[in-house]
């Protein structure tokens, strides 16, 4: 059972960093099949690509996977030969999943970051960007890419109501980095459903920074991502 593992197990001892990843999800949108997170991409589940490039972060001590409750035991001997990382039983919602995953990161580990195994392209170099700028004194610290596409907001009849200004619009990405306290504090306070973590400390009032995020963060959620990550495989980190 995984309750009798080392709850904590090391990946770094001289990292300071927490790697939270919640990969509970069915991935209903990718079609039928596995949990989206051990879905194959080149052969490899999504969360074994996921976890090889957080590894490979030099401020990553520990990994923490909230996997689907059925599969605890699965993933974590997936896992094994990858990474030294903790799983726990996931929740039905995203937030249970996160909340689940902090519960077992130790008090002393001061930054913690949230990373969606559905992101498993993302690039060591992200991770280092978003943990630095936590160190450097951000509470909250999420990747973003510009908004390439024009926007509209649209009536319920499939009218357009108006454009919206894109200049001031930011596409937000995993992994998202946080002082450990005010990420429990959010979650503490969160009485609503959230799509991000950082939205949450947004509701407590408290600055989001912003940095950049990386092409290769995409969120493989449909089909077609699942074919486009198939070719970015073969890229090289652009910021390495
Ligand atoms: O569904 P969505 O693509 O927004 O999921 C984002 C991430 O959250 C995925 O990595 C998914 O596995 C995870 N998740 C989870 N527990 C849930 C639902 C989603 O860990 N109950």
């Amino acid at each position: 059972m995984y309750a009798d593992r080392d709850v904590t197990a090391q990946l770094n001892a001289r990292g300071d960093v927490a790697v939270v990843v919640p990969a509970a999800g069915a991935g209903v949108r990718l079609g039928p099949g596995a949990p989206k997170a051990l879905r194959l991409l080149d052969g490899e589940p999504l969360l074994v690509h996921a976890v090889r490039r957080l590894a490979a972060a030099p401020s990553v001590r520990m990994i923490v996977v909230a996997a689907p409750p059925a599969d605890v035991d699965a993933v974590h001997a997936l896992l094994a030969p990858v990474a030294p990382v903790t799983v726990v039983p996931g929740g039905a919602e995203r937030q249970e999943s996160v909340a689940a995953a902090l519960a077992v990161v130790p008090d002393e580990v001061a930054i913690v970051l949230v990373h969606d195994a559905a992101r498993c392209l993302t690039p060591p170099s992200v991770v280092e960007r978003v943990a630095a700028a936590v160190r450097s004194g951000a509470d909250a610290v999420i990747p973003v890419l510009p908004v390439v596409d024009t926007i509209k907001e649209v009536a319920a009849d499939d009218t357009v109501l108006g454009t919206v200004d894109r200049s001031v619009l930011r596409a937000v990405q995993t992994p998202q980095g946080f002082r450990a306290s005010v990420l429990r504090a959010a979650h503490r306070a969160a009485a609503d459903l959230h799509t991000d973590d950082a939205g949450a400390v947004e509701k407590l009032g408290r600055p989001v920074l912003c940095v950049p995020g990386s092409d290769l963060a995409l969120k493989i959620t449909r089909p077609i991502d699942l074919a486009l990550a198939t070719h970015l495989l073969a890229l090289p980190d652009p910021d390495a």
